[in-house]
């Protein structure tokens, strides 16, 4: 594949692997392991000098062919996937880090990720600073000399904020950090961290990459020295590695990410203006909004500012609920990325673990909705997202 491909035709034809028969779609290859020719291979393989595939831990043509074609749309030099997005986030970390460094991240993410740096990692003695992502100057007064890996999720969730790739990688850097994006909620359609600055990207594929609700999955891309080397050495041993099925679903939802993306922002952006006139709506979020307060910078980050709409109703709970009980096409549930428009509570469900200051301090009052636009037409979520309201 040549790098001057629009990223449409890297999405079909990517890391594409044939086997002897020609096959025509990706072939799944659902094997643990592989069969030597020879002892000679066996040991070749083991000492790495032979780069064929020893155990579907470390590596499997399915999965292989998941990982280039990701890799190929990101622009990474490499790629690893695993079985979910929280075990990417987690190899993140525990690859990298060891008692005694410390961690600085943006306070608005994702419930688990929030959990392994702010309970996991401290049990293990890696220390953790929190901060306001969208204050440059707070990342950079939470250095410390042993700040070893920088984390922020934008547009984050699930209020939107908007954080600023570019300057955030440029702190971690002055600091001998690395800094890891999850950029689950933009989508390497819209946002690519790596050109931004970042050093490592994480995914959920479980969420627009598989696109249609079936298969965990999740992915790091970076540099071939990390990804070949610290990460593949923690994956191998730690297990955590996406199943050839699991890739095989990723890999053809790979092949219309693109198309289902922008179809989904454009009904994202028609979604988020019409909520936003509405009377029952106090604060309607979505990058693509002039009132959003990182508006500028979404536009100069992302190439589209995604499918994700979030907005506060003026009747708090109450409110919320009779919107959601009223809602016939969108669908009430908490993943996201998904052909099914979704609604969320976030207050009650995703961060109901949340202390009620907590969620003060991101906003996420008993009044938010967030919603996951789908591929439904537009007008038919508008009308029914309108109608609700009204009953709201
Ligand atoms: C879903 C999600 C994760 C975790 O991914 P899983 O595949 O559910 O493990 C991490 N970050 C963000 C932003 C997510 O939306």
């Amino acid at each position: 594949m040549t790098d001057d491909l629009h990223p449409r035709t890297k999405l079909v034809h990517g890391g594409t692997d044939r086997s002897g028969h020609h096959e025509m779609s990706e072939a799944l290859y659902l094997t643990q392991g592989f069969a030597y020719p020879d002892a000679e291979t066996a040991e070749a393989r083991f000492d790495g000098s032979d780069p064929g595939y020893v155990y579907a831990r470390y590596g499997n043509p399915t999965v292989g062919m998941f990982e280039q074609r990701l890799a190929l749309l990101e622009g990474a030099e490499a790629c690893f996937a695993t079985a979910s997005g929280m075990a990417a986030m987690n190899a993140s970390m525990f690859s990298q880090l060891q008692s005694g460094d410390h961690v600085v991240a943006s306070r608005a993410l994702f419930g688990s990720c929030h959990y392994i740096l702010d309970s996991l990692l401290p049990r293990f003695g890696v220390q953790t600073t929190l901060v306001e992502g969208t204050d440059i100057a707070a990342w950079q007064n939470a250095v410390r000399p042993e700040t070893k890996v920088f984390f922020l999720e934008t547009p984050s969730n699930p209020t939107l904020e908007i954080i600023d790739i570019r300057a955030v990688a440029d702190v971690a850097h002055e600091a001998g950090a690395v800094l890891v994006v999850d950029n689950v909620f933009a989508t390497p359609c819209f946002q690519r961290p790596l050109a931004l600055g970042a050093d490592i990207v994480m995914y959920s594929t479980t969420k627009h990459i598989d696109g249609q609700g079936r298969c965990l999955g999740g992915a790091l891309l970076g540099s071939k020295e990390f990804v070949g080397g610290k990460l593949l050495e923690y994956m191998k041993h730690t297990g955590a590695a996406m199943s050839p099925f699991n890739a095989w679903v990723m890999l053809k939802g790979l092949e219309t990410l693109d198309l289902r993306c922008r179809a989904a922002a454009d009904s994202a952006e028609a979604i988020a203006q019409a909520v936003d006139g509405h009377s029952a709506v106090a604060r309607a979020i979505h990058p693509g909004l002039p009132s959003h307060p990182q508006y500028t910078l979404a536009a100069a980050q992302m190439e589209r500012p995604g499918t994700m709409v979030s907005f506060e109703l003026k009747g708090g709970k109450d409110a919320a609920f009779s919107f959601m009980n009223a809602l016939e096409i969108v669908r009430i549930s908490n993943n996201l990325g998904d052909a099914k428009s979704i609604a969320t509570h976030p207050t009650t469900t995703t961060h109901q673990r949340m202390t009620e200051e907590d969620r003060q301090a991101l906003g996420i009052t008993p009044g938010l909705i967030r919603l996951s636009v789908g591929l439904e037409h537009a007008d038919d979520l508008i009308r029914d997202i309108s109608r609700a309201l009204d009953a709201a």
